[in-house]
């Protein structure tokens, strides 16, 4: 399983910067989880090519490529986009993005070769497939209701938090997952905002160092969506930690799972 979190931000020069926005985590170039930055930053290969989008909540930074992405292929779509998500997240969607306020309600239109979005709803804690991939969603922890993802291609798999701060439904499911390739897991916050992370439900190194407590499998850990105000000293943070096999996910990096 191929897997690359798609940039979100520039450095001085135009490239890419290490700065996480927005998450989007495109795998082996067919499926997008999450779209944050889905429409601004995929290759035209990929944007040929993805055709499913899994949404684990409907906050903006997680979504705001979506609406983008179809508006761009609207005319050229000979299958719709299909949108995987909970039903409270379909219903936020449909209530507050594609409203024709916000933007178009693409779910209600069709281009020559048919509709250019559907909607595919999953329940949390029931697998589903997408194109080549087993993918069970998790409740997470979040202010508002949230998946995370079990993701497999039958060779690899991948636990994936999303947005959360500590949870309890998670652990037991990846602790049971065999022979699991790696885990992303957030840190959004370092350790003074303790109190803004609890609010809004996020993790800071030292409340991600107790949720790791609770992981008992042994794999790579790589860190996702660090506010990108806070991400030097999230990262310094993180290395006083001293915890083995701890990465910080690169923006734009193909992993080969
Ligand atoms: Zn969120």
């Amino acid at each position: 399983m191929k897997i690359q979190l798609l940039p979100s931000s520039f450095d001085e020069s135009g490239k890419a910067s290490r700065r996480q926005h927005l998450p989007c985590f495109v795998v082996d170039d067919t499926v997008a989880f999450d779209a944050g930055s889905l429409a601004m930053a995929c290759t035209d290969k990929q944007r040929d090519s993805i055709r499913d989008v899994v949404l684990s909540h409907a906050h903006l930074d997680h979504i705001a490529g979506l609406p983008l992405f179809i508006d761009d292929l609207y005319s050229a779509l000979t299958e719709p986009v299909v949108v995987h998500a909970s039903a409270d997240v379909i219903e936020v969607l449909e209530r507050d993005i594609f409203n024709w306020s916000v933007y178009p309600k693409f779910s209600e239109l069709e281009n020559d070769f048919g509709p250019v979005m559907v909607y595919r709803s999953f329940d949390v804690g029931s697998a589903f497939s997408v194109k080549h991939l087993r993918v069970i969603p998790l409740a997470v922890n979040h202010r508002v209701p949230t998946a995370g993802f079990i993701i497999s291609d039958g060779r690899s798999t991948l636990a994936m938090s999303g947005d959360t701060s500590a949870m309890d439904e998670f652990w037991p499911t990846v602790n049971e997952t065999e022979h699991l390739t790696a885990l992303f897991i957030e840190c959004a916050f370092p350790n003074e905002l303790e109190d803004l992370a609890e609010i809004s439900h996020h993790l800071t190194p030292r409340s991600l160092a107790a949720e790791l407590e609770k992981l008992e499998v042994d794999c790579p850990i790589h860190i996702i969506n660090i506010k990108p105000a806070f991400r030097d000293t999230v990262i310094g943070q993180l290395g006083e930690l001293n915890l083995k096999d701890l990465a910080i996910l690169e923006v734009g990096k193909i992993y080969d799972l």
